[in-house]
C-alpha cells in the first residue's frame, strides 16, 4: 500500500468521507508524496504530454500574441505571468520569441506561480539565464500589468461534484470500504447553491464546481482592471459543462481516479463560462478551439519557415506536430482558449469578442 492510500485512509477513519476536491489537492501537491512534488510527469516518457512539451511553436506564436497585444496597450512595464509552468518550456519559448522585441525584454518582470518545489527547481534550472520571481500562490505578483498564461494549468486546480436529486443536490464524497477508496453519496445541499445549472440538469446528472479558481480570476481581473494587460488561458474543457470529467492518467492512459493517488494526474475539465461568469469591467472573448486559435496565428506558415532548410526526416517531426497540436481529432478542438483584456483595448490577436 502506498504512503499516500495510506494517509488518506486514515484521514478518512479519523474524519469521516472527503470531497472530491481533498482528495485531489492531497494527491497532487502533498508535499512529500504529492504527484507533482516527487516527479516530472511530462513528455514521451511521461504520463502525459502537453503543447509546448509537443512543440515550441506553441510558446513561440502566444508569447508574441502577447507581445502584440502589449504593444497594442501602449507598451508599458508589466509583469509576464505563467501559472503551472510545469517544466519551463512555455515560457522560455515565449522569451526567446520574444527577444526581437527588445522593448518587451526591458519592461518586464517574470513570474512563475507554481506550488511543487519539485518542479520549482527544474524551472529554475531551465530559467537560469532571465531574473524571475517564484510565487506559490497569484496573491503576491505585483502590482502592475499582468500579461498572463497559463496551459493546462486550471484542469489540475480542485474541483467538487454533485449529483442531483429531484430537490438537492448530494456531494459525491470519498470514503473507505475494507481498505480499499470509494465513492460516497453525502452532503445534501439545496438546488439554488449551484443557480447555473439548475435549468440544465435532470436528476441523476452530475455537475461540477472548481472553487479555487475563482479567487485566481479574481485577482486577475482586477490587475487588469486597474493597470491593463491581457490574460490567455487554454485548457481542455468547453462552456457549460455538465457531466463527470474527473480523471486519472498514468503511462498516457486513463486509469481509475480512486486507483494510484499520488502517482497517477488528476484532473477535471475547464467550465470556461463558469470559470469567467463572475468578471464585470473587463472583457472575455469567446471560447475558441486551440486548432483555430493557432491556425490564426500563423502557425502554418511558422511550420513552413521552421522545415524549410532541414532533412526531411526532421521535417516530419514539426509536420506531426502541428498536426497534434491542431487538427480536430487531436488537441485542436479538445483544447480550447479565452481571453481577458481591458475593456478600453483590442482583444488579443487571434480571438474575438
Ligand atoms: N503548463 C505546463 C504544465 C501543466 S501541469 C505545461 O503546459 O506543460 C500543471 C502545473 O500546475 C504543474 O506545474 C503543477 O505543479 C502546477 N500546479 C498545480 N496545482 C497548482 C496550484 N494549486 N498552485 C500552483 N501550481 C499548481
Amino acid at each position: 500500500m502506498t504512503k499516500l492510500l495510506n494517509i488518506l485512509l486514515s484521514q478518512i477513519r479519523q474524519t469521516g468521507p472527503i470531497t472530491i476536491a481533498d482528495y485531489m489537492k492531497t494527491c497532487l501537491l502533498h508535499p512529500n508524496y504529492g504527484y507533482y512534488s516527487k516527479q516530472d510527469p511530462f513528455g514521451a516518457n511521461g504520463d502525459f504530454i502537453t503543447s509546448p512539451e509537443i512543440s515550441q511553436m506553441f510558446g513561440e506564436l502566444l508569447g508574441l500574441c502577447l507581445a502584440q497585444n502589449w504593444i497594442d496597450q501602449g507598451m508599458k512595464p508589466f509583469a509576464l505571468v505563467e501559472a503551472g509552468p510545469g517544466r519551463g518550456t512555455l515560457m522560455i519559448d515565449i522569451l526567446h520569441a520574444t527577444k526581437l522585441i527588445p522593448e518587451f525584454h526591458q519592461n518586464m518582470t517574470i513570474h512563475l506561480i507554481e506550488e511543487s518545489i519539485e518542479l520549482q527547481k527544474i524551472q529554475k534550472e531551465k530559467l537560469s539565464g532571465f531574473r524571475a520571481q517564484w510565487h506559490t500562490s497569484i496573491h503576491t505578483i505585483p502590482n502592475k500589468a499582468p500579461y498572463f498564461i497559463a496551459n493546462e494549468f486550471f484542469d489540475a486546480l480542485p474541483i467538487r461534484q454533485f449529483k442531483r436529486a429531484a430537490k438537492c443536490w448530494e456531494e459525491i464524497l470519498i470514503g473507505e470500504k475494507n481498505g480499499k477508496l470509494v465513492f460516497y453519496l453525502g452532503n445534501k445541499i439545496p438546488l439554488y447553491s449551484i443557480p447555473h445549472h439548475i435549468e440544465n440538469t435532470k436528476i441523476g446528472d452530475v455537475v461540477e464546481t472548481c472553487i479555487a479558481a475563482k479567487p485566481i480570476i479574481a485577482v486577475l481581473s482586477d490587475r487588469i482592471k486597474n493597470y491593463g494587460g491581457c490574460a490567455i488561458i487554454v485548457d481542455y474543457g468547453d462552456d457549460d459543462l455538465v457531466g463527470n470529467t474527473f480523471q486519472a492518467v498514468k503511462n498516457h492512459k486513463k486509469i481509475n481516479t480512486l486507483k494510484l493517488p499520488g502517482d497517477s494526474d488528476l484532473t477535471a475539465h475547464v467550465d470556461f463560462k463558469e470559470l469567467t461568469r463572475d468578471i464585470s469591467e473587463i472583457l472575455v472573448t469567446k471560447t475558441t478551439p486551440q486548432g483555430i486559435l493557432l491556425d490564426r496565428l500563423g502557425i502554418n506558415d511558422r511550420t513552413k519557415k521552421l522545415t524549410s532548410h532541414i532533412p526531411d526526416y526532421q521535417k516530419t517531426i514539426h509536420d506531426a506536430a502541428l498536426r497534434r497540436l491542431t487538427h480536430p481529432s487531436e488537441m485542436g478542438s479538445l483544447f480550447k482558449a479565452i481571453a481577458l483584456y481591458p475593456s478600453a483595448s483590442f482583444a488579443p490577436a487571434g480571438f474575438d469578442l
